[in-house]
């Protein structure tokens, strides 16, 4: 099944309905089909089709749906790029995929040409855009593809070395949008609000595919931010918003927020959310947040933390329906309960495997299940918990420190904002902790430094604190930590 069904089939029923707006643009499902047909039919124009690589590089506009579901539809898999990507990482990811094409954002036009190195560029020029596909004849036919063929090469973010380009197939998206959208219960009156970027797997399964899915509408903001956020909200009386947790903890910080009365769901992902912010969020906006957890390489939700009386604040959760999560030893063998270990998935969210990499594959897809790289733990009533990624683990000393732990402890103090723990090398240690973090009210590092040591083990409380006015963060809310080392300057220790 084509993903590119689902809106056709969409269309059919909800034609003259709203189904990707941004501000006063606005797209039926009627008009998001029609012109996905005829961006079809230019690419069958330039010869492209099954299997076929088309690279986009677009922001949150509409005209992503588009180009999206356009290039899906011939059965030519999509090759989403971060729109701030630079020229070299474009060219290698370009030509890591071998894509035919690269369309992208006319405002991107200068960088995507000097990193297309000689693959075709079209640019998306809006307005011009659906001048040129009226002139164009659609490609009525949708690519009849088997579940397993890919749909779209996600490049992870960050990644050092040889670029890794997550396989995921029709059945891998269509079903985890699939299961998003019975998760939330959403509808055809569900305005989900588009903050995540569509670039990642984030953005497009739980917002752009599980909107699809459900007939609702998707309000797009370009860049994130509260205040603009929270107008639309109101405007648009926004039902669903799922966020990274910087965006929770940036609405939380808003003075403008208060009435949000309007939203049903609110779910969280992508990172850790901190329980602080979890529980001043709740009681302020009334609204409950459901955590999700999962990676690109599982589509990527993999298990959520459902809300009502079930719910474990602090978990993940359990996995979705059709999913299988256990937290495993070194030996690969399953853990008892409590114990920390890596947390391995098996299911239909899971991959293909790396784009044109099997060495890679066979290092985390073993005996059927993916490995995540992240440590967790499950208890006893199969609620499993995570508590860091296996390569943010700081050895001090010989004695384990899981920088999530202090991260915890920081974000109790009511000045902090933002905070983020991590290793910087020593002599007699090897690993010293170091904490940066950014303030909401004034307090010296000394302070902080005392109210972590208060509360956990002496080994664990970070030796220098450094204050940021924000910290380094991916769009899709993960603190750079690589990035932290540099931001030592104002040190206290
Ligand atoms: P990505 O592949 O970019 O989607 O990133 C996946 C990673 O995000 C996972 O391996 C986790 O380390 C992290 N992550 C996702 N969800 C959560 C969550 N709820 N809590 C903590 N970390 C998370």
């Amino acid at each position: 099944m084509n993903l590119a069904d689902r809106l056709h089939t969409a269309a059919a029923r909800l034609g003259g309905r709203a189904v990707l707006t941004l501000d006063e643009a606005q797209l039926t499902y009627g008009t998001l089909d029609e012109l996905s047909a005829r961006l079809a039919g230019l690419l069958r124009c330039r010869g492209i089709g099954p299997g076929d690589r088309v690279a986009i590089m677009l922001p949150n506009v509409p005209e992503f749906g588009v180009v999206y579901y356009g290039v899906l539809r011939v059965g030519a898999v999509v090759v989403p790029l971060d729109p701030l990507l630079k020229r070299r990482e474009i060219a290698a990811y370009l030509g890591d995929c071998g894509a035919r094409l690269l369309i992208a954002w006319h405002a991107f036009a200068e960088t995507a040409e000097a990193g297309s190195a000689g693959t075709d560029c079209f640019f998306v020029v809006p307005g011009e855009f659906r001048r040129l596909l009226r002139g164009v004849a659609a490609e009525r036919e949708i690519a009849d593809l088997e579940p397993d063929d890919t749909a779209v090469v996600h490049y992870t973010s960050g990644t050092t070395g040889r670029p890794k380009g997550i396989e995921l197939t029709h059945a891998n998206l269509g079903g985890n949008a699939a299961t998003v959208a019975r998760m939330h219960a959403l509808g055809v009156d569900d305005v989900v609000l588009g903050a995540l970027p569509l670039y990642h797997t984030f953005g497009q399964t739980c917002s752009l595919n599980a909107t699809v899915h459900a007939g609702a509408r998707l309000t797009l903001l370009g860049r994130f931010d509260p205040g603009r956020a929270l107008e639309v909200i109101r405007r648009d009386g926004v039902t669903v918003f799922q966020g990274v947790p910087t965006m929770f903890i940036a609405l939380l910080d808003h003075p403008g927020a208060s009435d949000m009365s309007m939203l049903r769901v609110c779910a969280s992902g992508g990172a850790a959310l901190p329980l602080d912010v979890l529980r001043a969020y709740e009681a302020r906006f009334g609204c409950e947040i459901v955590e999700g957890y999962g990676l690109s390489e599982t589509s990527p939700v993999a298990a959520t933390n459902r809300g009502g009386s079930h719910r474990r604040p602090g978990s993940i959760g359990w996995p979705i329906r059709g999913v299988e999560m256990k937290v495993v030893g070194d030996d690969g063998r399953e853990l008892p309960a409590g114990e920390i270990g890596e947390i391995v998935v098996r299911g239909p969210n899971v991959m293909k495997g790396y784009w044109n990499d099997p060495a890679a594959t066979a290092e985390v897809i073993r005996d059927g299940w993916f490995h995540t790289g992240d440590l967790g733990r499950v208890d006893g009533d199969g609620y499993f918990f995570l508590v860091d990624r296996r390569r943010d683990v700081i050895i001090r000393g010989g004695y384990t420190v899981y920088p999530r732990e202090v991260e915890e402890v920081l974000y109790e103090h009511p000045a902090v904002r933002q905070a983020a723990v991590f290793g910087v090398p020593h002599p007699g240690l090897g690993e010293e902790i170091e904490a940066v973090v950014a303030l909401r009210a004034p307090v010296t590092g000394e302070e902080l430094r005392d109210f972590v040591r208060e509360r956990v083990a002496a080994y664990k409380y970070p030796r220098h604190v450094s204050f940021v006015d924000e910290l380094p963060m991916s769009p899709t809310g993960k603190i750079l930590k690589r990035a932290l080392p540099r931001l030592r300057a104002g040190t206290y220790g």
